[in-house]
């Protein structure tokens, strides 16, 4: 069987290959505040990033606002120069709804969650390719809960249909995971406690 791939690996020789002094666009999918900081931090030196907000599966409304704020005022606190800047996109959960029809009942990690993955990484290259950013890539994989390997195989293929480059990772390694968790002590951020559909929130 062949050895998985290490996508923070892949990551770093990405990195390397950037030209001296280069700052690409990056378009960063982000779902809350507590993922995005320990991977801004990360790549804000190398890239002149946007984040855009697209998350159609988060329930109820109240939550998906609710993080939507709080991912605004910390970019707002993390990078007061206004390098990076946020894109709050539509919020259609019926768009969440219909990819997840028949895998209701799927646990955390399932079915369900490959389509859910699927719909903003797609969303995400479209938005990328149409504004014409030179990378995408996703906070997603930063959280332990969430498979990098899936994660990355979706977005390289969404990134190919939508012709823009595809940033693969693996945020949560390096410490990246524990990195976000003293980030959003040290700015206070309101981290959830389910992952954000209401499949989830009843589990
Ligand atoms: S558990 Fe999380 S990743 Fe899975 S479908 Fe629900 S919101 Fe999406």
């Amino acid at each position: 069987m062949a050895n998985p791939v290490n996508w923070q690996r892949e990551m770093e020789k990405t990195l390397a290959g950037l030209p001296e002094g280069a700052r690409p666009r990056l378009l960063l999918h982000a779902c809350c505040g507590p993922c995005s900081s320990a991977v801004l931090e990360q790549l804000r030196r190398r890239f002149d990033i946007t984040i855009l907000y697209y998350n159609p599966n988060i329930w109820p409304e109240a939550e998906y606002r609710r993080r939507a704020d709080e991912l605004a005022a910390f970019v707002a606190r993390f990078a007061p120069e206004g390098d990076v800047k946020l894109v709050e996109d539509r919020y259609l959960p019926d768009e969440f709804y219909a990819a997840a029809r028949g895998l209701e009942e799927e646990p955390e990690r399932g079915a369900r969650c490959t389509r859910c993955y699927a719909l903003r990484l797609e969303r995400a290259a479209e938005f990328a390719a149409q504004h014409g950013f030179d990378y995408v890539c996703t906070t997603l994989s930063i959280s332990p809960h969430k498979d990098a390997e899936r994660l990355n195989r979706l977005g390289m293929a969404a990134a190919e249909r939508q012709g823009v480059r595809w940033l693969p990772g693996d945020f949560k390694k390096k410490e990246g995971y524990k990195r976000s968790l003293q980030l959003s002590s040290e700015y206070g951020l309101y981290r959830q406690d389910y992952c954000g559909c209401e499949f989830s929130a009843r589990k």
